[in-house]
């Protein structure tokens, strides 16, 4: 089951929330710092022994105090026209993320929109591949039972519910 929610990611009691994080894995603004600032100081501490993450990749931690039990730290690429292979490297960070949770018995998961804040990878583009890279893992993976997709913005939601209704 896949659902579009429009609210702050922090909030959701799921099994795990995934963090548009950078490759230091050390904080940053946007959604990493808000995950940050309501994890505590936890957080930074156990993503300092984790040597970083590279782009398209995902590494997981404890939520501490988030309701949400882990996060699931994935780095989007940096849009840089496309020509890059940003949109092979988005796809990898849903499919990464979703395998992760797999590994770890996980059965609910929710996603900002990865690379669509300062990372600049359009929306149009980014919503599209995240609907169509999660609805392929779950036709292979029943473990999983919900994802959510969880929009900042009234636009974003828009783009989402209809990337979702046209089915790509
Ligand atoms: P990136 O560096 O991958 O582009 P950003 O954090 O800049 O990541 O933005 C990714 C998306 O997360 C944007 O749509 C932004 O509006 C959204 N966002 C920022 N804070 C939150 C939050 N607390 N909950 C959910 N989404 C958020």
């Amino acid at each position: 089951m896949i659902e579009v929610i429009q609210t702050d990611i922090t909030t959701l009691d799921v099994d795990a929330i995934v963090n548009a994080a950078n490759t230091s894995l050390l904080g940053g603004g946007g959604v990493d710092g808000a995950i940050h600032r309501a994890a505590g100081p936890k957080l930074l501490a156990k993503c300092a022994t984790l040597g970083g993450c590279k782009t398209g990749n995902a590494k997981i931690t404890p939520g501490y105090n988030l309701s949400a039990k882990h996060v699931i730290h994935t780095v989007g690429p940096v849009w840089r026209g496309g020509g890059r292979g940003e949109p092979e490297l988005l796809a990898d960070c849903y499919r990464n993320s979703l395998q992760l949770a797999v590994e770890n018995g996980l059965k609910t998961i929710a996603f900002p929109s990865i690379s669509t804040g300062v990372y600049r990878f359009p929306i149009d583009r980014a919503c599209r591949i995240a609907t169509t890279t999660v609805k392929a893992f779950l036709a292979d993976h029943d473990e999983i039972e919900k994802v959510t997709f969880v929009c900042f913005s009234n636009s974003d939601r828009a783009e989402y519910e209809s990337a979702l209704a046209e089915g790509n």
